[in-house]
């Protein structure tokens, strides 16, 4: 077999959420790929060539990492978080699918990240402690009618929902939209964390109610966590702790 190629997670930021796996194969790699934001987290070494790309172009990023690791060589492409949750995991095997049959004989390795939706809820207690589920609201690759239908889907049935991809440049309106579906099922005393930036310098979590959500306080590096019935604020001293209960869920789904 020629060549390897390995999809590694960078996790949210925190250098200390990078993985002893993810360090030692972005070590190894003799070529990096990636958004080029997160290619700035991988520490340099000598003697390793870097690609950074846009962030859209995540189809051309992949057939370029899989043509050079095709060639031989060892090949590292990053993704934050996890590399399976809405990144760059997908598109590889999407490219795999799709392109030459030698790259379906390369060595492909995935290393897992702390996914964002892990990192906020571990910031403000444990808001996944029951069934929960995670959407992406960007609706780039699928409409926003089928999102609109999860969204109901998801909050009918009781999880707690984690919204990841809540706004962008592009899609001012998405979030805001979703809060009023949400509002439909919940009532407004349901918790809402936004967490921003976790794991990072800039990072800012607040908890809110769905009552008083407000899209604009969110930006393309915030996850939202919208709770289900069943979860719970616990005030005290600084940071509430917000928690959803692994018993007691079904009745007041
Ligand atoms: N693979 C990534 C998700 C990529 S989608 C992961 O597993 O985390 C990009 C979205 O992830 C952002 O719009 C935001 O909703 C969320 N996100 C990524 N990093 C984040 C961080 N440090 N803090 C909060 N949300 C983050």
């Amino acid at each position: 077999m020629s060549g390897h190629l390995a999809v590694v997670g960078l996790g949210p930021g925190d250098a200390r959420w990078l993985t002893p796996e993810a360090r030692a194969t972005l070590d190894a790699a003799d070529a990096l790929y990636g958004y080029g934001p997160y290619l700035d987290r991988a520490p340099a070494r000598p003697g390793q060539s870097r690609h950074p790309s846009d962030n859209r172009e995540e189809m051309s990023r992949a057939g370029a990492a899989l043509t050079r690791a095709a060639q031989g060589a060892r090949v590292a492409i990053v993704s934050g978080g996890d590399p399976g949750v809405f990144a760059m995991a997908a598109a590889i095997c999407e490219a795999i699918e799709a392109g030459p049959p030698p790259w379906r004989a390369l060595d492909v390795t995935i290393v897992p990240g702390i996914t964002a939706m892990l990192a906020v809820a571990a910031r403000a207690g444990a808001p996944l402690g029951h069934d929960f589920c995670a959407l992406s609201l960007s609706d780039n690759l699928k409409s926003w009618e089928l999102i609109e239908r999860r969204l109901d889907a998801a909050a009918g049935a009781g999880f707690v929902i984690a919204l990841y991809n809540p706004v962008s440049r592009a899609r001012p309106w998405q979030l805001a939209s979703a809060l009023d579906l949400l509002r439909r099922h919940l009532p407004n005393t349901t918790p809402v964390i936004f967490g921003r930036a976790v794991g990072r310098t800039d990072e800012a979590v607040t908890v809110t109610t769905l009552g008083a959500a407000n899209a604009d306080a969110a930006d393309m590096a915030t996850l939202v966590i919208v709770g289900s019935h069943a979860t719970r604020v616990i005030a005290r001293p600084g940071c509430p702790l917000v928690y959803t209960p692994r018993v007691g869920t079904e009745a007041s789904a």
